[in-house]
């Protein structure tokens, strides 16, 4: 009866939460330590031209090694970042990261395209974004057009005026901008001429069934022709299979990111690894 479950169900529904509270106050001290107990690290993604056959860039992933808990993924510790601030520190620590490796890898003579990071909502609204962008780009002497900030639809719509700002300046600085996970926000057209970004990255969840769903197909057919009018770069995010990149071939986005060529890989295996990807230019299969 409701009067005996009442209680029980009430002790199940604090033990739950005190898990999760539990949980996330183990994130959050995690994070916090994370950066001095060097647990944290970088993954690059291959960005590939299916028209070119070139690696085009590389996008560099966060990974957070816990001692207790093993591999942490992004989906489970960003957020908890962002609302702890945690993610202003470990924000610029991916930052300088990512640009002295991409720096390191153009001095060897291995690898010289735009290496692209993940910029939080949180850590891009922080006064001197701009000023940090400048920093790390002067002490690493990476040069600014080899470094592409991925931001995404929410951030740039909330105060339009000061991102806009902020844009502007980052573009002058010569650092190229993407839009991440396209089309699960809201940007108007509008937004996107003003912001002037140079990509956008068509989110994974089109593309998945993209060769299968009528409905994805459409989206991602108009956001590749939107991207087009509006003179922009377009890629595709998450490209796993054959039916999905010859969709997105025959629709004339020749620039994706995903499993079937290669999984995010660590540092020590990029350079081996872009040697290995064999990629098929579009007129080989004409
Ligand atoms: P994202 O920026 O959209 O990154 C792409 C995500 O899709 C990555 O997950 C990548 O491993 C995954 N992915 C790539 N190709 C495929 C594929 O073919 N199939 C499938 N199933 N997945 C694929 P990851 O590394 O777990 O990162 C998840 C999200 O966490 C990222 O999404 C990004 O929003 C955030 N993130 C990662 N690193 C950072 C960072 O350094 N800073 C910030 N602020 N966010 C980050
Ligand atoms: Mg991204
Ligand atoms: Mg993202
Ligand atoms: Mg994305």
């Amino acid at each position: 009866s409701a009067k005996e479950d009442g209680p029980n169900k009430f002790r199940f529904f604090t033990e739950a939460m005190n898990v999760e509270i539990l949980e996330r106050l183990t994130l959050e001290n995690g994070l916090r330590l994370a950066l001095d107990r060097d647990e944290l690290f970088l993954v690059y993604q291959p960005q590939v031209n299916i028209s070119t056959g070139t690696i085009t860039g590389l996008e560099a992933l966060l990974r957070w090694q816990h001692p207790q808990l093993g591999l942490v993924p992004p989906s489970t510790f960003i957020e908890v970042a962002e609302n702890s601030g945690s993610i202003v520190p470990i924000g610029e620590w991916v930052l300088r990261t990512a640009c002295a490796q991409a720096k390191k890898w153009q001095d060897a003579g291995l690898l010289a395209v735009p290496i692209a990071v993940n910029v939080s909502a949180v850590q891009f609204r922080q006064q001197g974004f701009r000023e940090l962008i400048r920093e790390v780009l002067h002490d690493t002497g990476l040069d600014p057009q080899y470094l592409e900030l991925e931001l995404t639809e929410s951030l740039l719509l909330t105060n339009a005026d000061v991102m806009f700002s902020i844009l502007q300046d980052l573009r002058e600085m010569g650092v190229k901008l993407a839009i991440d996970d396209f089309g699960t926000g809201y940007s108007s057209l509008g937004y996107l001429r003003q912001f002037q970004v140079n990509r956008l990255k068509i989110d994974r969840s089109f593309v998945r069934d993209v060769a299968v769903n009528p409905d994805d197909a459409a989206i991602t057919t108009a956001i590749i022709r939107m991207a087009k009018a509006l003179n922009l770069e377009v890629l595709a995010e998450g490209v796993e299979n054959e039916a999905q990149l010859s969709f997105l071939r025959a629709q004339h986005c020749y620039v994706i990111q995903g499993y079937y060529f290669s999984k995010p890989v660590a540092v020590d295996q990029v350079v081996e690894k872009l040697r290995a990807v064999s990629i098929k230019p579009a007129s080989s299969t004409a």
